[in-house]
């Protein structure tokens, strides 16, 4: 019997994860298939529980469902502290977060060092909380940076409260800057996203420090305008393309017990984007 999975948000216009994951299905002669669902903010539990019920054995979830989705499933440690979850067993409606197991593992497979390392997080929204957890977790310490301030201190001190220790402040990006040391840049913003690819979260007059690491989120396009940004002062860039494919792939793993076919979801996503 066809086994069935899927991934529910709003208004899900543009969703590479059905090419990636019935890829990876196809390479392996598995007989799964990845669904695309788009559901509304008024029905969530319904996109969650109707699923269920109709013998899906997992879903993930994204834009702007992965916070309410908590409400629904039973989340796992991490989970709890992202604050969100994007991937849910539906067998055991367990929740739990892979976005932050796919930055890690994406940065770790680029040769990054995180132990010890300074990182900015640019953003203070649910991305940018995984890379909280996840940078900290990893012995990183870091500092966030968001447009409204607020939003940071609030999000920092909330992640204060949980059981872990968390090496993290929110500051001003002049601040973060003057204080220096910084290795590494996040951008959990979509700031350069396609199609407003001249605009970063890079504030104009901050000078961008020399020699650091620029890892961007965003996977359209390939290079963003941070992205040179960082390369024109001497650093290196990485997109986020590979953090999509290894939160698909720890997915993929925890729904089907099987080993994913890494290489081939990168190449699927590569197609879908047209690189
Ligand atoms: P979110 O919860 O909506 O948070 C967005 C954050 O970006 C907020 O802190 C917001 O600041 C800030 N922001 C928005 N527009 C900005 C601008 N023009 N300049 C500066 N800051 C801006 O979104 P999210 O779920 O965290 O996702 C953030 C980004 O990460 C998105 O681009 C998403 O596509 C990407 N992402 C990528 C992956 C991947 O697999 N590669 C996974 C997850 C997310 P305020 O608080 O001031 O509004």
């Amino acid at each position: 019997m066809t086994q069935r999975v899927g991934i529910i948000g709003w208004p899900l216009t543009t969703t590479f994860s059905p090419a990636m994951h019935n890829a990876a299905f196809q390479a392996l002669g598995m007989d799964w298939v990845y669904d695309k669902m788009a559901i509304p903010l008024d029905i969530v539990r319904l996109g969650i529980l109707e699923p269920q019920r109709h013998g899906y054995v997992g879903i993930n979830v994204t834009i702007p469902h992965k916070e309410e989705a908590m409400r629904y499933v039973v989340p796992d440690a991490l989970a709890q502290m992202v604050g969100a979850v994007n991937t849910i067993d539906l067998r055991t409606m367990g929740g739990t977060n892979t976005d932050v197991a796919g930055l890690v593992t994406d940065l770790q497979a680029n040769g990054v060092e995180l132990a010890g390392k300074r990182a900015v997080i640019l953003g203070a929204g649910g991305a940018a909380r995984a890379a909280v957890v996840g940078l900290t977790q990893a012995g990183a310490s870091v500092v966030v940076v968001n447009r409204s301030l607020e939003r940071a201190r609030a999000m920092v001190a909330n992640l204060a409260l949980s059981n872990i220790t968390i090496q993290a402040e929110a500051q001003t990006l002049d601040d973060a800057v003057e204080q220096g040391g910084i290795d590494l840049i996040i951008n959990a913003t979509p700031a350069g996203m396609f199609p407003d690819v001249e605009a970063t979260p890079w504030i104009n007059g901050v000078p961008f420090p020399r020699g650091v690491t620029v890892y961007d989120m965003i996977y359209r396009p390939a290079q963003t305008r941070l992205m040179r940004q960082a390369e024109e002062h001497g650093g290196r860039a990485i997109g986020g393309l590979g953090m999509l494919v290894y939160q698909g792939a720890a997915a993929f793993k925890l729904w089907t017990g099987v080993e994913p076919p890494v290489e081939v979801m990168f190449a699927a996503v590569r197609g879908e984007l047209g690189e």
